[in-house]
């Protein structure tokens, strides 16, 4: 019967801790222990495959032999098994998983090579773009399989080295004179075939895995900016670091405010007797803030007011905010209620443009009125 890994013995996974295989270990022996069980000779196997599992683990030196070489690294003194070469996973990786994934080569042959990075984009308010934001997102990465340690071998077997390319990833097709090279058809370039797969990630090392991870989103982001979250892109070779997390923020268009720059842009409706003889007028930003506007007496259409410290927070500085620049708009009113038709008539006298008293017609006599344009419509 072949070893079982040492890892799948105490149920912990490749990249688990020193302390965290010690706990294992000590809650296995505990139940497997020969004086718990008296009488049960089957449990007295289990508790010295623990121990030795135990043995190898808890020792960082051959516990890195152990990765490296499996049982029969061990057993040759750290040395690879006999008749097999050392597989550089991170070969295999580049050529299976980072064509898919947009790993790219990273260091020389025989490095360990870390993990591809991930992009994701990510929708903003724009009131959370200037108060900041924390989010909390689930990312899925390719992580090296738990239970082959990312070998895609079956625990207790080996890859085996390819025949075709013996091992190189790369044939040579006879053209004529001379021979051309290809990558190995038999083993797809990798260099060893597996001959039974691990069942966990269907021989491939490799399965997707979730995480869930909190951002802190600063005040004063804007679509494009870019977060890096260290070391939660896809994972590596075993043993090498993770690469990293990029999230791309895109901020929502406002109803109201627009942003241009640090300032933000908003269009107030006045009315033509505000406009006339100036007065107050409340507004609320865009965090919610009431603040009073000045309006001067004669304002025009358009008229832009500057509202200081009201606008973005700067990203370099939060303390330093863009303006709130609000466009006043005179409103024509559309409808008149007969007190204020009287005073528009009024005002319209006085600028010395009366138009005659309204004629009283019908619907048919309005009509005409419009289409030969005799009176003004009323
Ligand atoms: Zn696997
Ligand atoms: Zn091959």
């Amino acid at each position: 019967m072949p070893k079982r890994c040492y890892y799948e013995v105490l149920g912990v996974p490749r990249t688990a801790t020193e302390a965290e295989i010690t706990k294992a270990y000590r809650a296995l022996a505990k139940k497997y222990h020969p004086d718990q069980n008296p009488g049960d000779d089957s449990v007295l196997e289990k508790y010295h495959e623990v121990s030795e599992a135990y043995e190898v683990l808890k020792d960082p030196e051959k516990r890195a032999i152990y990765d490296r070489y499996g049982h029969e690294g061990l057993a040759n003194g750290g040395m690879p098994p006999e008749g097999s070469i050392h597989i550089d996973l991170s070969e295999v990786f580049d050529d299976l998983i980072g064509g898919l994934f947009g790993g790219r080569r990273r260091g020389g042959r025989g490095g360990q090579r870390r993990g591809a990075d991930i992009e994701e984009v990510l929708d903003l308010e724009l009131l959370e773009a200037a108060t900041g934001v924390s989010r909390t997102l689930t990312v899925r990465y390719e992580a090296n399989c738990r239970t082959c340690g990312g070998t895609g071998a079956r625990p207790g077997t080996q890859p085996v080295v390819c025949r075709r390319c013996r091992g190189s990833g790369t044939e040579y097709i006879s053209g004529g004179f001379f021979a051309l090279p290809q990558r190995c058809r038999a083993c797809a370039g990798a260099g060893y075939t597996i001959a039974h797969p691990c069942t966990d990630c269907r021989g491939r090392g490799r399965v997707e895995a979730r995480e869930t991870v909190t951002v802190t989103i600063p005040p004063g982001v804007d679509t494009r900016t870019r977060l890096t979250l260290r070391g939660h892109g896809h994972e590596g070779t075993p043993g090498a670091p993770r690469g990293d997390l990029h999230l791309i923020l895109r901020v929502r268009e406002h109803k109201v405010f627009e942003r241009d720059g640090h300032n933000l842009i908003c269009q107030c409706p006045i009315s033509f007797a505000r406009a006339a003889l100036g007065g107050t007028v409340e507004l609320t930003t865009l965090t919610g803030e009431k603040v009073t506007l000045q309006v001067p007496r004669g304002t025009q259409t358009h008229t832009v007011l500057r509202i200081p410290g009201h606008g973005m927070p700067d990203l370099d500085n939060p303390r330093r905010r863009g303006d709130l620049l609000v466009v006043l708009v005179v409103e024509t009113p559309t409808q008149l209620t007969p007190e204020q038709e009287q005073l528009f008539r009024r005002l319209a006298e006085l600028e010395g443009n009366a138009p005659p008293a309204a004629p009283r017609k019908g619907i048919l006599g309005k009509l005409k009125d419009l289409i030969t344009g005799e009176h003004p419509p009323t």
